[in-house]
């Protein structure tokens, strides 16, 4: 049941951002807050209160759902990759009448020392790493992993939470692991596989940071996939602190 007195938010998740704004909003008196998860991640970190696990069907799925619920507000905290869901959010948003806020944490910044490569795509990470190092550092999820197949001259060390699926590179070394990392662990990870260069989206965040600080430590260049645009005309925060101040702002404004 939904009380009307009681803005209903949708959280977006997936993510530690989202975990955190689950828990800004836990005891906000007037506010229930459902975080919604894709179901991917077989052991996933949960956010405190209500969760929710599994796709919509879609912006019109979203939308069903966003209105069945009495959702009066959606925060899309995906990850800054997740444009599938992204996108779905801005429509199902739109059509269902929706205020919608994106919250996103800034990209990763290059720094002296850093020798990072920007690369519009996964496949165009791949195309360049011929002639970039024959030992290669794969930290972009286990879904990337097809995008390198067929690159059979070059050995990857692939780290990611759940196992991978096929088709995988030839040479594969898979390290089930999850972050943070420390630079540290990182250097001694780099070191001991003689990686020679290292893979990465742009995630943001500080939990997979210290890999930069370990290849920039190492001398190694990083390719650095480029984050997907975000729909136009959406607002969007950095921080879990503005997207509060942002659905107070909401809150005050559907109230009055
Ligand atoms: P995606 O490609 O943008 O989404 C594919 C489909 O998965 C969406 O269309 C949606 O299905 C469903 N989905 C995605 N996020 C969802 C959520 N939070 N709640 C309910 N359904 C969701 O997304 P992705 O890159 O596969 O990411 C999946 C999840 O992993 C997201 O929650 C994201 O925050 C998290 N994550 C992603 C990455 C990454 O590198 N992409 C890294 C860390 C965490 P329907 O169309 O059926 O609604």
């Amino acid at each position: 049941m939904t009380d009307p007195g009681t803005l209903n938010v949708l959280v977006l998740g997936g993510t530690d951002e989202a975990r955190r704004l689950a828990a800004a909003l836990a005891d906000r008196p007037g506010t229930r807050v459902i975080s919604s998860l894709a179901g991917r991640v077989r052991d996933p970190r949960l956010p405190v209160g209500e969760v929710r696990e599994g796709g919509f069907g879609g912006p019109a799925g979203l939308r069903a759902w966003i209105e069945e619920n009495g959702i009066g507000v959606v925060v899309d905290a995906t990850h800054p990759f997740a444009a599938r869901m992204t996108a779905s959010a801005a429509e199902a948003a739109g059509l269902a009448g929706v205020p919608l806020l994106i919250l996103r944490r800034p990209g990763w910044r290059q720094g002296p020392g850093d020798d990072w490569r920007w690369t519009p795509s996964l496949e165009a990470a791949a195309e360049s790493l011929p002639g970039l190092g024959r030992r290669v550092f794969l930290t972009t999820g286990r879904r990337s992993l097809p995008v390198f197949a067929g690159l059979d001259d070059l050995w990857f060390l692939a780290r990611s939470v759940d196992p991978p699926q096929p088709p995988l590179p030839r040479n594969l070394q898979v390290l089930l692991s999850r972050g943070p990392f420390t630079v540290e662990g990182e250097l001694d990870l780099m070191r001991d596989n003689r990686v020679e260069v290292v893979v990465t989206k742009d995630s943001g965040g500080r939990m997979t940071t210290a890999k930069l600080f370990a290849a920039r430590e190492l001398g190694l260049p990083v390719v650095v996939v480029r984050r997907p645009a975000v729909p136009g005309g959406v607002p969007a925060a950095e921080t879990v602190e503005q997207a509060t101040a942002w659905l107070d702002a909401v809150a005050g404004g559907q109230a009055g």
